[in-house]
């Protein structure tokens, strides 16, 4: 089982993204599933300035798949989140996504930082992006239009 990874946000803030998760999204780089991008999104809570992840969701039957593109198209994502949100009383909901590149160490694309700039855009809270690749992850915190690499701290 994956390690539980946790990431700096600045000097005081944490993003706490656990093993289980990590072992959920890993699956998708690998062989069959390996062949096209897959993604979903982020379930967790804000606690303070950290971001406790705690779920994520898998690729629906209405998201696009293709080698080099991963679209959330399926409205599963979304209900998951409410889902979350109705059952935890508020505490847990949407607090980014990620998805799957086709490389060993997956470095944002155009098309990546586009859509980011439009989620962080649309939250008053910071958001957690990931891209996973074969060999390792990229990881970045955004707000207000930005997004920014996080290191990972343990
Ligand atoms: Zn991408």
């Amino acid at each position: 089982m994956h390690p539980d990874l946790i990431f700096s946000i600045g000097s005081s803030a944490f993003v706490l993204l656990p093993g289980p998760v990590v072992e959920v999204m890993r699956r998708f780089t690998v062989g069959d599933e390996g062949r096209a991008e897959a993604g979903g999104i982020l379930i967790g809570s804000h606690r303070g300035d950290h971001i406790e992840i705690s779920d994520c969701t898998t690729p629906l039957r209405g998201d696009v798949r293709k080698p080099y593109l991963f679209d959330r198209k399926d409205r599963g994502h979304q209900l998951a989140a409410i889902t979350a949100w109705t059952k935890s009383l508020g505490k847990r909901t949407f607090v980014g996504e990620w998805h799957t590149h086709p490389e060993d160490f997956p470095v944002p694309s155009g098309t990546d930082r586009a859509t980011w700039r439009d989620i962080t855009m649309k939250n008053t809270v910071a958001s957690v992006f990931i891209i996973f690749g074969r060999e390792a992850l990229w990881a970045g915190i955004g707000q207000a239009g930005s997004v920014t690499a996080m290191k990972v701290v343990s």
